[in-house]
């Protein structure tokens, strides 16, 4: 018998390697207790938490705790069923309202995460005889709806409009495209430049999707995402979004003016063939989207704590992936495995948790620690934050050999 695991041998010893050097498995942390959208107890300590996508803080939000709260005593712990079965209860239908009130869009579909939401709808929208065009970067819920579709794949390089120009100029006039781009890409924490792409997509007759997982909530006049900030939203067809970070629950969804967009619900596979969200879910999902379109004070503020980060970081010495603060995501580079490690672990006793990005999640190889910041964030946290950092760059001698 060929043992069918033998090929994961290599990345075992690897990660071996980096563990018997006495650091802490960076992909094997606990949170013991959450106190707050910023606190947990990690290995008994209390840590600051600056490594989630609890972008606005609406984990602990006492109204969505209680919508919460009720809809598990109303309607039972889950459905049992798919949406398109005995899955959708009313309050899978008042989610979907929430979003097109969210986002003044016509249709809305609520998957059970945001990673099923881009495999359906990646993988239904684009099929056999038509091209889906996507930036190099894109997230691995967009690669793996592309694999699970029968849509001809074409990649352009990150965020070039000359290079997206160049590719979809040698397609076929005639054939259905569908251009696929992220408003915030979540590594480098870096923008899309969406109106020059999105225009560029619209001259060659393609179809926009545009995922704002890492925008919603804080860009644009009502959080929209960067399509809304950038002034688009006219000539985006899909929005792809998710739960899991700036709503604070978990759970995906689409939203869209396409007319014929509700015939997705049946031809969908990721919609049709797994579970429906528990309604406590979908009610703690609704309460939150409703309250993040009157969050203006929170938005200001987690833009104010990036421009702090940012800025502190660079004053340090750090080297960061954006010159400027470009969203949530401060992405912090690092040289190399070990050392990004060792920072990291030592971030970590000094009780601050970034996460921890390596290849092949990250884009050209880079290591990274990713910092992002939550509009709950207090002043006295961001300082404590700054000053581990000096401290732990200190402890791991990461400046002295960057000048070596
Ligand atoms: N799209 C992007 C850009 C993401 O970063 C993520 C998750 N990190 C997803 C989709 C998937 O979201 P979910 O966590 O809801 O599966």
């Amino acid at each position: 018998m060929s043992d069918l695991l033998s090929k994961f041998d290599a990345l075992a010893a690897e990660r071996a390697g980096v563990l018997t050097a006495g650091v802490r498995d960076p992909f094997a942390i606990v949170m013991e207790q959450v106190k707050s959208p910023t606190e947990a107890v990690i290995d008994g300590r209390d840590t600051i938490l600056l490594g989630t996508y609890n972008y606005m803080g609406m984990t602990f939000d006492p109204d969505v705790i209680a919508a919460g709260q009720e809809a598990l005593a109303k309607f039972g712990a889950g459905t049992t069923g798919s949406r398109v079965l005995n899955g959708t209860y009313q309050g899978h239908k008042a989610c979907e309202e929430a979003l097109k009130d969210f986002y003044g869009m016509d249709h809305a579909i609520v998957f059970s995460t945001g990673y099923l939401a881009n495999l359906g709808i990646v993988s239904t929208l684009a099929g056999k005889g038509d091209y889906i065009i996507l930036d190099a970067d894109s997230h691995a819920s967009i690669y793996d709806g592309c694999y699970l579709g029968n849509a001809d794949i074409v990649r352009f390089k990150h965020n070039s409009a000359e290079d997206l120009e160049k590719r979809l100029r040698r397609l076929p006039p005639e054939a259905g495209k569908l251009v696929i781009l992220e408003g915030v890409y979540s590594m480098l924490g870096d923008i899309a430049p969406l109106k020059e792409l999105v225009a560029i997509a619209k001259a060659h007759g393609a179809m926009v999707l545009v995922d704002e997982a890492h925008g919603m909530g804080f860009f644009g006049e009502n959080g929209r995402g960067v399509y809304e900030a950038a002034g688009v939203a006219d000539d985006v067809d899909f929005v792809i979004g998710t739960f899991s970070k700036s709503v604070g629950t978990v759970g995906g969804f689409c939203v869209s003016n396409h007319p014929k967009f509700e015939i997705l619900r049946l031809v969908c596979r990721p919609y049709v063939f797994t579970a429906s969200l528990p309604p406590a879910v979908v009610a703690c999902a609704a309460t939150s989207i409703r309250k993040l379109m009157h969050a203006h004070d929170k938005r200001a503020r987690l833009w104010d704590m990036s421009r702090k980060l940012h800025g502190g970081l660079i004053a340090q010495g750090f080297r960061l992936a954006t010159a400027t603060p470009e969203s949530a995501i401060v992405s912090v580079l690092m040289p190399d495995q070990e050392t990004t490690v060792r920072m990291w672990q030592a971030l970590l006793e000094l009780g601050v948790y970034v996460n921890m990005s390596r290849p092949p999640a990250t884009p050209a190889g880079v290591f990274l620690l990713r910092c992002s910041l939550c509009a709950a964030h207090s002043a006295e946290q961001l300082e404590a934050v700054l000053q581990h950092f000096e401290r732990a760059a200190a402890e791991t001698g990461l400046f002295r050999q960057a000048a070596e």
